[in-house]
């Protein structure tokens, strides 16, 4: 016989050894009593492998079978449970030769039809005798008194066993389940298997965090979650576990903050003024109060030994790349390097002209990697990094490549870096040694997800946009308004974009599509003005050439398809029109639109939609409604939900079982506090109050909590 070495002092006391079989949450199901390899392979369609993930598989709804009623205080249209036995079927046809199969069940005051229409083989699941749970809206019969009928039902039969107090007589769970899997067969397996192992279900919340803040136990939690004795103890239930997958979290994010606070590996640069002051004098413009703030966090971060780890977001145009242009200046200033990737080409291309108008009178370098260049030029640029005599990088995805090595690398600024994934930004750190970071976005996060999604990072947010600026006027219009709305601004002098969700027509969709509207807007609608179009398709030489000729104002008005979304600056281009807006989503419409508005004229943004469903609707109304980019985001997460949210996923959310970002932000808001407040007292959980805490949050995050900061 083997014997087991106990791990710890406690369970060397007697019988602990017993219970701790019985703990083993991370069983395989397949073992568990009644499962085997078969209902096993259901239970995994459905993300259920251990004994833990049975426990957690909660609820997605429940039925109140609290109250059967008899069938003699049946009233009508009222949702209504009774029990009853199956007395009799009946098969009748329509006159078009359907089949009604009618099952009369009573309960001994009564007796009630259930019409079943194209399910005759509820005959074989209810046969005669059966005991039957029906819940639904029942009906007076048309044409017999006292008796009534019921069309669409839910029910479940009894098997007259003690397991019925599972199913009926309480509120019973709801589980969301596959064709094969039954659901008797979960909520059965679920009780029992609570049963045999909550006690494994140790609490993991310090004890003086639960007590203060009126939480249930987990175990509790997890119990009364799936079989709660009445609705506000389910309730406190799930509030409890929706704290603690925030807590979780939070405290995860709250230690990875602490420890890059007090990390000094970080480079302490010092503000030299020898390029500050000359480009302050070359700015043509005073900074915003909010740039002045954000510029200063951004430098405080910088001077400080810890290495930075700044999100900057701020509603396109408000002015975000020239801010971060001062901090490329104080790292040169240091004589470190700078990296600024960007998304598209077209995006980093604008970077690099818009700042070497300021970089030749500083005497700096910068040099431009996108896939599409010059092989040659590319190898010029990487021996310029390499010798630095290049002070500044910019360029996309090819900035990745492992042939470019800096001399010393500095400050990484990611721009719109929601379209990155979490291994890009990795890369690049890998070029320096620990290089500060700043990440910029123009997508507005809400503070429920920047709380979640950023947590340990900081933020600096402007929310004020350069003096001068209108905003942007939304009107929803038809196509001939649209174009005559068009025609007068571009003869006003102004430009304009026309945007379209597809390049090309397709069978699949009856939409318009950019390539053949070109030609249509050029020929029929706009022959006095020049039309130009713009899409992902066109070669990388042509997209260059097309926003030239836009900028340069050889083009009036450019079709295009959303490849103009992210950060594309024609400040004289002042009406922009989308096609189809129900198409695209909140936050892209929103991007869209703030593609104009860049200049003192009054810009606007002219929406063409067919919204037909509510989602459509709703994203229309927001535009209509707001040109804050805080409050799209919030309209956004609500409509879309965060897992889809800026295809969330890529920075490595955790999904929550239980809670709801945009329902449990009071929560969510209070688990930060308190996270924060204990990871400030004991920032490693080494405190035995915090123990089991820490195992937890090993046990959740190991490996991920990597991928949930960015850089
Ligand atoms: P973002 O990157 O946040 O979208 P940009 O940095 O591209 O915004 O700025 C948009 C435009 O506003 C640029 O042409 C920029 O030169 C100009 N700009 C930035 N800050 C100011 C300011 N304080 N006053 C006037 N114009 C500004
Ligand atoms: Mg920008």
């Amino acid at each position: 016989m083997i014997t087991r070495i106990p791990k710890t002092p406690a369970c060397r006391q007697a019988g602990i050894t017993q219970i701790r079989a019985n703990m083993d949450l991370h069983k395989n199901v397949q073992y568990l009593k009644g499962v085997g390899p078969q209902r096993a392979n259901l239970l995994k369609d459905i993300g259920i492998l251990t004994v833990y993930d049975l426990l957690t598989y909660f609820p997605r709804d429940y039925a109140d079978r609290s109250q059967l009623k008899l069938i003699a205080q049946l009233h009508p249209a009222e949702t209504t449970t009774i029990q009853a036995t199956v007395l009799r079927h009946q098969v009748i046809y329509t006159r078009s030769r359907r089949q009604i199969l009618k099952i009369a069940v009573s309960d001994g005051t009564g007796t009630v039809i259930l019409v079943c229409f194209n399910q005759s083989y509820l005959k074989n699941y209810l046969p005669q005798g059966t005991t039957v749970i029906v819940s639904g809206k029942f009906e007076k019969a048309a044409n017999r008194k006292n008796v009534y009928e019921i069309k669409n039902f839910v029910y479940e039969v009894l098997s007259g066993d003690h397991e019925d107090l599972i199913h009926t007589g309480r509120i019973v769970p709801i589980y969301s389940v596959t064709q094969q899997l039954n659901m008797r067969f979960l909520r059965a397996l679920i009780r029992r298997v609570l049963d045999e192992y909550k006690e494994g279900l140790v609490e993991y919340l310090p004890e003086s965090i639960r007590q203060q803040e009126f939480l249930l136990t987990f175990k509790e939690a997890v119990e009364w979650m799936h079989f709660p004795p009445d609705f506000p103890t389910q309730q406190q239930a799930r509030e409890r576990l929706v704290f603690s997958e925030f807590f979780l979290l939070e405290t995860a994010l709250a230690m990875k903050h602490f420890e890059q606070q007090h990390q000094a590996n970080g480079i302490a640069y010092t503000i030299h003024k020898t390029l500050l002051t000359p480009f302050k004098e070359l700015l043509p413009f005073e900074f915003t109060a909010d740039q002045i703030k954000v510029i200063s966090e951004i430098f405080a971060d910088m001077q400080s030994t810890r290495v930075m780890n700044r999100l900057l977001q701020g509603d396109v145009g408000s002015g975000k790349t020239i801010v971060s242009f001062c901090a490329m200046l104080l790292a040169a200033e240091n004589k470190y390097q700078s990296v600024l990737m960007a998304p598209t080409e077209i995006l980093a291309e604008q970077h690099f002209i818009y700042l070497r108008k300021y970089l030749l009178p500083l005497g700096l370098n910068a040099v431009l990697f996108t896939s599409g260049m010059d092989k040659k030029i590319i190898r010029q640029n990487q021996e310029a990094l390499v010798q630095g005599t290049a002070q500044i990088a910019i360029g996309t995805h090819a900035l990745l490549e492992e042939d470019v090595v800096f001399q010393r690398l500095g400050l990484i600024i990611v721009d719109e870096q929601h379209r990155f994934g979490v291994r890009q930004r990795s890369l690049l750190r890998q070029k320096g040694h620990n290089p500060d970071v700043l990440v910029m976005t123009a997508t507005p996060i809400p503070r429920s997800l920047s709380l979640t999604v950023y947590g340990d990072l900081d933020v600096s947010t402007i929310r004020e946009l350069p003096p001068g600026r209108k905003p942007v006027k939304t009107l929803k219009v038809n196509e001939p308004e649209a174009y005559q709305f068009i025609k007068n601004e571009l003869s006003g002098g102004h430009q304009a974009f026309v945007v379209y969700p597809l390049i090309e027509e397709s069978p699949k969709f009856t939409l318009k599509a950019a390539k053949k509207m070109a030609l249509d807007l050029q020929e029929k609608v706009f022959p006095d003005f020049r039309v130009g179009l713009l899409h992902g398709r066109l070669k990388v030489k042509d997209k260059e050439q097309i926003m030239q000729d836009f900028v340069a104002k050889k083009i009036d008005l450019l079709v295009a398809t959303t490849v103009v979304e992210v950060g594309i600056d024609v400040a004289n281009a002042t009406v922009i029109m989308i096609e189809h807006a129900e198409r695209f989503g909140l936050a892209t419409l929103h991007q869209l639109r703030g593609r104009v508005g860049r200049s003192s004229a009054q810009s606007y943004c002219l929406l063409s939609a067919e919204d037909k469903t509510v989602d459509a609707r709703s994203r229309i109304k927001a535009m209509l409604e707001t040109t804050d980019g805080f409050k799209i985001a919030e309209e956004d997460l609500k409509i879309r939900g965060p897992g889809e949210f800026f295809g969330v996923r890529q920075h490595g959310l955790p999904e929550f079982k239980v809670a709801d970002l945009a329902r449990d932000f009071t929560l969510l808001a209070r688990t930060r506090e308190l996270s924060f407040d204990l990871v400030r007292q004991d920032s490693r959980l080494t405190n035995p109050d915090h123990r089991l805490l820490a195992a937890e949050i090993k046990k959740i995050f190991a490996g991920r909590i990597n991928l949930i900061h960015i850089g």
